[in-house]
C-alpha cells in the first residue's frame, strides 16, 4: 500500500514538473524538444535549477522540524530514524520483517563493508541494493571513511584519500572521494555520503584543522564529480550529502559548516560526534552547528544515539538519525521502553507475564512475556535476537512518529516533558 502511494506521489510530482517546464517553455518562447520531457531531462533540468531531492518542511515548532523527503524509492517523513543494515541486512531481520512489522521508509547500508564483501559489482548485477536485499524503499550509504578508520589496521590518510587494509583478509585498498561515489553508484544508494576525514576525540587542534581542510577539499572534489556525471545522465536519482566535521570546537564547526554548506549538496550531515564526548557537549555542538546549515535541506546527525539523544537533537533541529544502538543493545539484553531501559536478564522478570513495554504495540509486546524473552536470552536462543531487535526498532520508529506528531501539533516541548516524566526525570 505504502509503495503504491509513493509511486503515485512520485509520478504526480514528475507530471507537475513537466507541466511547469511546458509553461516555462511557453512563457519564455523557448522551444523544447520532446526529449526534454523525459524523466531524465526533467531531473537534469531540476538538478541544474533547484534542489531535486524533494524536501518539504511541514512544520517547525521552535527549532524542531517535521519534514517530508521524497526519493525515487520512498516518501520519508521526519524526524526519521534509519535502522542500520551494515552488510545489507538489519541484523537478525530480513526485508519481510522490515516491510510487515516495522515499515521503515529508509535504512542504512555501509559502503566499506559492501565493497569488501560481496563487492559492489555483485550488488549492481543483482538489481542494486533494492534488488539484492528485496527491501524496496530508500537506502542511505555511509562513505566507508569511518569504518576504514575504525576497523582497519595501518590506516594511512594522504591528501588524495585513505589507504587501509581489509579487516576480512588483510588485502590493501585505497578509498578516494570519487572512488567511494563510484562504489555508491553501483550500490544504487538513494543518499550517498561523501568521503570525509574524521578525527578521534580528544584531538590536537592541528589535527582537527587538517581534518576540516581535507574534508572541504574532498567535498569539492565529490560534488564536482557527481554533478558532472549527472550532466551525462549518470546517477540522476542519487542524492549526495556532505559531512560537517570539527570536533566539539565552535570555530572549527562554524568553518566546516560554512565551507560545505556553500556547495551544492542535497543535504548535510554532522559527523564526528558520539565518539566519547559528554552528552551535553554533543547537544551544544549540534545546537551551534545547525545555525550555519541551510533550512531548506535535510540535516542528518550521524551515529546518534539513545532515545534521549534523539529527543534532544530533534529539539535542536535535526531531521535524520541512524545508530546501531537499538539492534546492538537488543542483542546484549537491553530493551528500550517508554519508562526507560529493561535489562531482560534480571531475575525480577523470571515469571513476569507482562510485555516488555505495555504501551508498545509491536508484535513482540502484543504476543510474548518478559518471562519468555528472559528465558530465550539466557538460553542464547537465536529467536531472541529477532524478537528483541523487532521491539527495539519498533520503539525507536514509534518514538520518531510521536515526535513528528507533537511537532505538527506544535506541542513538542510538552511531549519532551512527558517523555522524561515517564522515565522518572522531571525537567525544570
Ligand atoms: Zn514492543
Amino acid at each position: 500500500m505504502g509503495t503504491i502511494e509513493h509511486s503515485e506521489k512520485y509520478s504526480n510530482f514528475w507530471q507537475s514538473q513537466k507541466l511547469g517546464l511546458q509553461q516555462t517553455a511557453l512563457a519564455t518562447g523557448r522551444s523544447f524538444e520532446p526529449s526534454d520531457f523525459s524523466e531524465s531531462s526533467i531531473i537534469y533540468f531540476l538538478r541544474k535549477n533547484y534542489n531535486t531531492m524533494q524536501f518539504h518542511i511541514d512544520k517547525i515548532n521552535n527549532k524542531a522540524r517535521a519534514c517530508t523527503i521524497i526519493t525515487k524509492h520512498s516518501t520519508i517523513t521526519t524526524p526519521v530514524f534509519m535502522p542500520v543494515g551494515t552488510v545489507a541486512a538489519v541484523k537478525a531481520l530480513d526485508a519481510i520483517d522490515l516491510q510487515t512489522l516495522l515499515k521503515p521508509e529508509i535504512i542504512l547500508g555501509n559502503t566499506y563493508h559492501l565493497y569488501l564483501r560481496p563487492g559492489e559489482g555483485v550488488i549492481d548485477a543483482m538489481g542494486k541494493l533494492q534488488g539484492f536485499t528485496k527491501f524496496p524503499k530508500s537506502f542511505l550509504t555511509d562513505s566507508g571513511g569511518f569504518q576504514a578508520f575504525s576497523l582497519s589496521d595501518n590506516v594511512k590518510i594522504d591528501e588524495g584519500g585513505i589507504h587501509f587494509k581489509s579487516h576480512i583478509d588483510g588485502s590493501k585498498h585505497y578509498f578516494t572521494p570519487t572512488k567511494v561515489i563510484d562504489i555508491q553508484y553501483n550500490l544504487g544508494s538513494d543518499i550517498m555520503m561523501i568521503l570525509d576525514d574524521l578525527v578521534a576525540l580528544p584531538a590536537m587542534q592541528e589535527r582537527i584543522q587538517a581534518s576540516i581542510e581535507r574534508t572541504t577539499r574532498w567535498a569539492k572534489e565529490s560534488i564536482t564529480y557527481h554533478r558532472a556525471n549527472q550532466q551525462n545522465n549518470i546517477a540522476l536519482d542519487q542524492n549526495i550529502f556532505a559531512i560537517i566535521q570539527g570536533g566539539v570546537d565552535r570555530a572549527f564547526r562554524e568553518k566546516s559548516a560554512k565551507e560545505l554548506c556553500a556547495m551544492d549538496f542535497d543535504g548535510f550531515a554532522i559527523g564526528g560526534l558520539s565518539v566519547g564526548e559528554a552528552n551535553q557537549e554533543m547537544y551544544d555542538t549540534v545546537e551551534w552547528t545547525t545555525q550555519f546549515m541551510p533550512t531548506d535541506k535535510p540535516r542528518y546527525l550521524m551515529g546518534v544515539g539513545t532515545p534521549e539523544d534523539l529527543v534532544e537533537n530533534v529539539m535542536r533541529g535535526i531531521d535524520m538519525f541512524d545508530c546501531v544502538m537499538p539492534t546492538r543493545n537488543a542483542r546484549n539484553g537491553t530493551l528500550f521502553t517508554t519508562f526507560g531501559k529493561v535489562h531482560i536478564k534480571n531475575a525480577e522478570y523470571t515469571t513476569d507475564d507482562k510485555p516488555i513495554d505495555p504501551a508498545c504495540e509491536c508484535i513482540v509486546c502484543r504476543t510474548y512475556s518478559r518471562s519468555y524473552l528472559r528465558h530465550l536470552f539466557r538460553a542464547k536462543e537465536i529467536t531472541y535476537l529477532r524478537l528483541s531487535s523487532i521491539h527495539n526498532l519498533y520503539y525507536y520508529l514509534w518514538l520518531m512518529k510521536q515526535m513528528r506528531q507533537a511537532i505538527l501539533e506544535e506541542r513538542f516541548e510538552t511531549f519532551r516533558k512527558e517523555f522524561y516524566a515517564k522515565r522518572g526525570v522531571v525537567l525544570l
